[in-house]
C-alpha cells in the first residue's frame, strides 16, 4: 500500500482519536505517523506536533470537539471509522475546509440482524432460556410462557439505511411496518406516523436507528415510553442519547412498558445498575457491527478515504451536505 506522502521518509503525521480496531491500526501505522490518542494522554506533547498533523482517524463513538480541530491548523481530513459522526464538529470542520468522511452501507445488514436479534431476544427471552438450561432448571418444569413475534405490529425510530434494512428483516416476520422520520418517505409502502410518541402508540416493538447527537438527544423519553404501553418493547440499536435513560429505567421498573433489548447506552462502557437488575432487559455492549467481515469492511472504507485524500482521488464516503 503506498504511503499517502510525497516522500516515504516523511509520513503524514495523522491524530487517532479512539481505541480503533488493531487491523485499522496496522494500516495506519503502515502509511501514517501514527499519535495514538495523544490528545488524552499527554495534551502537552499534542501541542508540540499539532502543527503537522494533517489527518485525524475517529470512530463513531469519538469526540472531536471544535477546540480540538482549532488546536491543529494544518488538518485536512477526519475519517471516521463507523457511520455515525454525531461525536465529531462537522460544522467546525466545514468552516475550515476539513472533509469529513464515514462509513456508511457496509455495516447496514449486521446492525439490522441485531436489531432483529434484540426483538427476538427481549420477546422470546432467549438470554434467560439460555441460563435456565445450564442452571439445571429444566428438570423442574418448563420455562414461563413467552411472547410471540411473528405477525406483531414493528415501529421504526429512523428509517434510513439501517432502518430499511430492518424493515426488510421484519417483513419476513410478517410484522406490520410503521416508521417514523424526519421526513415521510411514501415509497416505502410503510405507514408513517409524525412522532415518535404516535408511532409508539400504535406499536408492539419499537426499534430506535436515527443517528445521536443534538437533533435526537432524548428524543425517546417518558411519554414516548407510557405510549408504547405495558405491552410494548423498546429496542435500541442507535445511540444511548437517543432514549432518556432515566425514564427507561423508571418505565422498566414500573411495568411501564414490558422490556427493552439495549445495545446502546447514555455513558459507554458504563450501564446502570438499575438496567442490569432487570430481568426483563436484553443488552449488549455496543455490538451492532461488530463481526469480521463487516468491520474489514469498514476499515477498507476508513482507510480508503485517507489514501483517496492524500493521493489526490476523489473520496470514496464523505458525510453529506447538512
Ligand atoms: P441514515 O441513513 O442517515 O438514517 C437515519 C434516519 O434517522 C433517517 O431516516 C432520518 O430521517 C432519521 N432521523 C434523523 N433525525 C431524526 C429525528 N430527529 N427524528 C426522527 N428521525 C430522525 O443513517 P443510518 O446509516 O441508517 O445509521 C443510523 C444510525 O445508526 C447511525 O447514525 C448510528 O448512530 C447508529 N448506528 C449504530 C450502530 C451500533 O453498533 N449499534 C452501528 C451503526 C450505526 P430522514 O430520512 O427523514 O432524514
Amino acid at each position: 500500500m503506498p504511503a499517502p506522502s510525497s516522500s516515504a521518509d516523511d509520513p503524514v503525521d495523522i491524530l487517532v482519536t479512539a481505541r480503533l480496531w488493531p487491523p485499522m491500526m496496522e494500516s495506519l501505522h503502515g502509511a501514517f505517523r501514527v499519535h495514538d490518542r495523544l490528545h488524552q494522554t499527554d495534551p502537552a506533547a499534542l501541542v508540540a506536533i499539532a502543527p503537522r498533523i494533517r489527518a485525524i482517524a475517529a470512530s463513531g463513538e469519538s469526540k472531536v470537539p471544535r477546540e480540538l480541530i482549532a488546536q491543529l491548523p494544518a488538518l485536512e481530513i477526519i475519517s471516521v471509522f463507523g457511520v455515525g459522526y454525531d461525536g465529531i464538529d462537522v460544522a467546525a470542520a466545514r468552516e475550515r475546509g476539513i472533509a469529513v468522511t464515514n462509513t456508511p452501507e457496509v455495516l447496514n445488514d449486521d446492525v439490522a440482524d441485531l436489531a432483529m436479534a434484540l426483538v427476538l431476544s427481549v420477546a422470546r427471552r432467549i438470554p434467560q432460556a439460555d441460563r435456565f438450561v445450564r442452571e439445571g432448571k429444566w428438570a423442574a418444569g418448563p420455562m414461563p410462557l413467552a411472547r410471540k413475534v411473528s405477525g406483531t405490529r414493528l415501529g421504526i425510530v429512523g428509517l434510513g439505511r439501517i432502518g430499511k434494512a430492518i424493515a426488510r428483516r421484519a417483513a419476513a416476520f410478517d410484522m406490520q411496518i410503521a416508521y417514523t422520520a424526519r421526513s415521510e418517505k411514501v415509497d416505502s409502502g410503510y405507514a408513517y406516523f409524525p412522532s415518535p410518541r404516535a408511532l409508539a402508540a400504535n406499536v408492539d416493538f419499537l426499534v430506535v436507528i436515527t443517528p445521536g447527537g443534538a437533533g435526537t438527544r432524548k428524543l425517546i423519553d417518558a411519554d414516548v415510553l407510557r405510549a408504547l404501553g405495558k405491552e410494548g418493547y423498546l429496542v435500541n440499536v442507535a445511540r444511548g442519547s437517543v432514549v432518556d435513560e432515566a425514564a427507561l429505567v423508571e418505565a422498566l421498573l414500573s411495568g411501564t412498558i414490558a422490556g427493552a433489548g439495549l445495545d446502546v447506552f447514555e455513558s459507554e462502557p458504563n450501564v446502570p445498575a438499575a438496567l442490569l437488575g432487570l430481568d426483563n432487559v436484553v443488552v449488549t455492549p455496543h455490538i451492532g457491527s461488530a463481526t469480521w467481515q463487516t468491520r474489514r469492511a469498514m476499515k477498507d472504507l476508513a482507510f480508503g478515504n485517507l489514501q483517496a485524500h492524500f493521493s489526490g482521488r476523489p473520496l470514496l464516503s464523505p458525510v453529506p451536505p447538512t
